[in-house]
């Protein structure tokens, strides 16, 4: 058990969104509700990814570089989809890119329906390359029904063919993370968020029938990753859904050393997303 003493470390979470619920009407309410969980949780900076369709309960391209643009301590991830006005998203994340105004971009297979061999993510691809910027993929295994289209053998196909594309895997395939992490783990461009790992109990009384881990579990898992691949992981929440507390409960938990909290926490997100 550790105790995260805020003078020794940053707390970088690299995994955040607007939150959906209805209470919060406009964006701007959206915009205080986040600012304000990162200020209560001691977040020193915060990525903000947007969703990649136009009309977003947690804000599209647009809605989320408003939201950066007002607040230093955020950075923003765009979210690209291959399913629609494909021409147009590539244009404006060129321009975006260029001017520095997002950090990555992320894609959502399985929330949407392609799968990573999908050929038409290339362009992506050699987009980030091009800026040195990171792809984060939303990677679950949670249903026995969900499209494997973010399988571990993709990503590592992915990686092999741009050995220069960083690449974030988040979520770690929850809850599947350690026999995917041995198929992708030999790659030294495949990286990780522990973002929703910790699923608390307000979360578990709105999907009751979900099979979610126990805190417990994820403990067990973050610590079998950092043991072995300290370099590789970084601390995230998926706010918006899950709670940002939560998760620096379980990292609270952890028996890592001083240096593989600071890794989690911060070194290493400053190293993969170039912040
Ligand atoms: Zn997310």
């Amino acid at each position: 058990m550790i105790t995260i003493n805020k003078k020794d470390y940053k707390i970088i979470d690299v995994h955040t969104h607007l939150p959906w619920q209805d209470e919060y009407k406009t964006i701007k309410e959206k915009e205080q509700c986040l600012i304000d969980e990162l200020k209560k949780n001691k977040i020193d900076s915060a990525v903000l990814i947007a969703d990649s369709l136009s009309e977003s309960c947690i804000g599209n391209n647009q809605e989320c570089f408003d939201v950066v643009k007002r607040n230093a301590n955020l950075k923003m991830v765009y979210g690209f989809t291959p399913l629609e006005r494909f021409d147009e998203q590539l244009t404006e994340l060129h321009e975006m890119l260029e001017k520095k105004e997002v950090i990555g971009v992320k894609l959502y297979p399985g929330h949407e329906d392609f799968c990573m061999n999908d050929s038409r993510l290339d362009k992506v691809f050699k987009l980030c390359i091009k800026f040195d910027v990171p792809v984060v993929i939303h990677t679950e295994w949670n249903w026995d029904y969900y499209p494997q289209y973010s399988h571990p053998f993709f990503i590592s196909q992915i990686a092999e063919k741009y050995k220069d594309l960083r690449i974030v895997c988040a979520h770690i395939w929850i809850p599947r993370s350690i026999e995917s992490i041995k198929q992708t783990i030999k790659h030294d461009n495949i990286f990780y968020d522990m973002s929703s790992f910790a699923f608390d109990d307000e979360y578990k009384k709105l999907y009751p029938k979900a099979t979610f881990i126990t805190y417990e579990k994820a403990i067990e898992i973050l610590e079998e990753i950092i043991s072995k691949n300290p370099d590789k992981i970084m601390f995230g929440s998926d706010f918006g859904t899950l709670k940002i507390d939560a998760h620096i409960e379980i990292v609270s938990r952890l028996n890592i050393s001083e240096l593989n909290l600071s890794k989690l926490l911060f070194k290493n997100a400053q190293k993969i997303y170039r912040i």
